[in-house]
């Protein structure tokens, strides 16, 4: 199920509540049936929905609920909550200061979307007034230098990196080093990905991180990704201090769902969603306006 197809399922469930002369336990039961469904269908992680349904069901006491109280305004009031806190994992986006060199550091299997989003988000803060960098650090994947390069050409940032050197560690540091020294302010360094989450990928990311310490590192997730994600997404936070999330792809037909356990996964924020393959396609996110989108 696509995400604006779950928005629509949630709404219904929600209208039915509305529409029922009588709010009782079964109302509130069809409801949360509905809406954990809609979930499950859209590849939020099973164990993730069943804690939402648990925790709406507490908010929702019908039998404590004192009479006149607004029971309809109360139920889609936990809901709401609900959603959003599954997308919110309680703690701040590293937010780039000017007049520092902010490091970002970008990691997640091939395939996600890191490089495009590297440039993506070298666009956005330029606009912003910074004065971004990107260092290519993926010496792994044919393609991905000139790729960066290239990306960084049409959108006039500053690139770092290397055809012939194969040790992802040393170009990782000279670039941020480098930069450092010219004073730049966004330095952001894209990390190889792997099929898979093979040890190499790990030890390697984590010497890089060791390498050019940085303020950020941002996981990177493909939004068609489905149950998995979960999992997935775990493994690179035990690895590496994810603090920010970015999931791609959102335009065509992802799900969505499985990705946005991601945040659970890491416990860290979404910053930003990739809704397309052009420089500009890069929304920045927000728990609150999302659900109140998803929702219409
Ligand atoms: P990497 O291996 O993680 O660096 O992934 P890439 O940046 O090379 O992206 C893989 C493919 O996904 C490329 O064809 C990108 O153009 C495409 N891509 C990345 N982000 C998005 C997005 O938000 N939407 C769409 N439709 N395609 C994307």
């Amino acid at each position: 199920m696509v995400l604006a197809d779950l928005g629509n399922k949630i709404t219904a469930a929600l209208s039915n509540v509305t529409r029922a002369n009588v709010i009782d336990d079964k109302v509130v039961d069809d409801m949360l049936k509905e809406i954990c469904n809609a979930l499950v269908a859209s590849d939020v992680s099973v164990g993730l929905v069943v804690k939402l349904r648990k925790n709406i069901k507490m908010a929702v006491n019908i039998q404590e609920m004192a009479a006149g109280l607004n029971q309809r305004k109360i139920i889609q009031k936990a809901v709401f909550d609900e959603l959003c806190n599954l997308l919110d994992p309680g703690k701040k986006a590293y937010q780039p200061k000017k007049g520092k060199p902010n490091v970002i550091m970008f990691v997640g299997l091939q395939g996600a979307g890191k490089t495009t989003t590297v440039s993506k988000m070298a666009n956005y803060y330029k606009r912003k007034g910074f004065n971004p960098c990107v260092v290519c650090a993926d010496t792994y994947r044919a393609g991905a230098f000139d790729q960066l390069r290239q990306n960084a050409t049409k959108i006039k940032v500053p690139f770092y990196g290397s055809y012939t050197e194969a040790d992802a560690v040393k170009i990782s540091q000279e670039g941020v080093e480098l930069f450092k020294k010219e004073g730049k302010d966004l330095i952001i360094v894209d990390t190889s990905g792997r099929h898979k989450q093979e040890a190499g990928l790990f030890l390697e990311m984590q010497q890089i991180a060791e390498a050019v310490k940085p303020d950020n590192i941002i996981f990177v997730m493909d939004g068609s990704i489905g149950q998995a994600a979960f999992d997935q997404a775990s493994a690179f936070k035990k690895q590496v201090a994810v603090g920010s999330v970015i999931i791609t792809k959102l335009d065509g037909h992802a799900k969505g769902g499985g990705a946005l356990s991601a945040v659970a996964a890491t416990e860290s924020p979404i910053v930003f969603l990739g809704t397309g393959e052009h420089m500009d396609d890069l929304d920045s996110f927000d728990a609150q306006s999302f659900v109140q989108k998803l929702l219409g």
